[in-house]
C-alpha cells in the first residue's frame, strides 16, 4: 500500500497503477474506520483493480458550533485497517491541500434534497460533503465511488449531484454495518457514555419495530413518527432532531407509505449527534 498526502504525489502513483489498466474503485471516508468503512473497502477490493481510500476530515462540511477539533483520528489503526483490506493507494491530504488560502468555489446542490432532514439542522453540511467528493472524484476519477447507506441523504445529495455534473462515476450504496446490538457504526459512537452507549440500540429498535409494523400492515406514517418518538424519549437526556417518513428516491414527505420508503432518524444522546435509518419496499 503506498500511502500519500498531496494531490500530486497521488496522480503520479495512480498514473502508475492505471498503466496495466483496469478499474478505480473510490472510498472516501474521514478515518477513524471500523467494520462500516471496511465494508466499503472490501467491495470496492471487489469490483476493483485498483482501490484507493481517502482520509480527510473535510472542514467544510462542518458547521461553526460542530465537532471538527474533536472528530476522533486515529492514523495509523486506519492505515494498518487499509493495509489489512488490500487497498492499493491510501490517500491522506492536510485541509491546505485541499482547501489553500484563497479558496473559493463550492458546489451547492438547491431542491428539498439538502433542505430536508439533516440539511435543516446542519446548513452548509451538504454544500462541504458535495464540494469536497467533487475535488476528490476529480483528482482520483475513480469509475466506482463507494458509500454507506447509514448516510442515505448523502447518498441521494450524492447521486444527484453525479447526475447533474455528468461525473462518469458509478456510485455504490452499501448496507449500513451494525453493532451486536443494532447500533448504526459510526466514528462518533466513540463520544458515547458508558450509559448513553447502552440506551443508544433504542434508536435501531426503533426503526425495526416501524418496519416490523410496516410488514404487519400498517400504512399510516404519522404513527410510526409517534411510535418512534415515543421510543426515543425513553432515552435519558436525549434531544430528537427528527423523525421522517419519506419517499426513498425523491425524499418527498409520504402520508401513507407505498414504495421505497426511508425512515430516518437524528437523535441528540448529550452532545453527540448520532443518524440511523432503514429503507423500506412495500
Ligand atoms: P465517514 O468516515 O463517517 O464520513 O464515513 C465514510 C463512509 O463510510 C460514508 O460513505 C459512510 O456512509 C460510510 N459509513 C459510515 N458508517 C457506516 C456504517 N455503519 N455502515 C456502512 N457504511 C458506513
Amino acid at each position: 500500500m503506498r500511502v500519500v498526502h498531496t494531490k500530486q504525489q497521488l496522480r503520479k502513483a495512480l498514473k502508475e497503477l492505471r498503466s496495466a489498466g483496469g478499474s478505480v474503485g473510490l472510498v472516501p471516508t474521514m478515518g477513524y474506520l471500523h467494520e462500516g468503512h471496511i465494508s466499503l473497502i472490501r467491495r470496492a477490493r471487489q469490483e476493483n483493480d485498483v482501490v484507493v481510500v481517502s482520509v480527510f476530515v473535510n472542514p467544510a462540511q462542518f458547521g461553526p458550533n460542530e465537532d471538527l477539533n474533536a472528530y476522533p483520528r486515529d492514523t495509523q489503526g486506519d492505515l494498518k485497517l487499509m493495509q489489512g483490506e488490500k487497498t492499493d493507494l491510501a490517500f491522506l491530504p492536510r485541509a491546505e491541500e485541499l482547501y489553500p488560502d484563497g479558496y473559493a468555489t463550492y458546489v451547492e446542490l438547491n431542491g428539498r434534497m439538502t433542505q430536508v432532514l439533516c440539511g435543516v439542522s446542519r446548513p452548509g453540511h451538504f454544500r462541504g460533503v458535495a464540494t469536497v467528493v467533487t475535488k476528490l472524484f476529480n483528482i482520483v476519477s475513480p469509475d466506482r465511488a463507494y458509500f454507506g447507506q447509514k448516510d442515505a441523504q448523502q447518498v441521494s445529495v450524492i447521486k444527484k449531484m453525479v447526475r447533474d455534473l455528468d461525473f462518469n462515476i458509478t456510485i455504490v450504496a452499501c448496507p449500513t454495518v451494525r453493532e451486536a446490538d443494532g447500533l448504526a457504526m459510526s466514528s462518533r459512537n466513540s463520544y458515547l457514555t458508558a450509559a448513553q452507549r447502552a440506551q443508544a440500540p433504542v434508536i435501531a429498535r426503533a426503526l425495526f419495530e416501524a418496519r416490523d409494523r410496516i410488514t404487519a400492515g400498517e400504512r399510516c406514517s404519522a404513527s410510526l413518527v409517534d411510535l418512534i418518538k415515543e421510543r426515543i424519549t425513553t432515552i435519558d437526556n436525549a434531544t430528537l432532531d427528527y423523525v421522517s417518513i419519506i419517499d426513498a428516491d425523491d425524499m418527498s414527505d409520504i402520508e401513507t407509505i407505498i414504495g421505497p420508503t426511508l425512515i430516518a432518524v437524528a437523535v441528540k444522546l448529550g452532545r453527540t449527534r448520532l443518524i440511523d435509518n432503514i429503507r423500506i419496499e412495500v
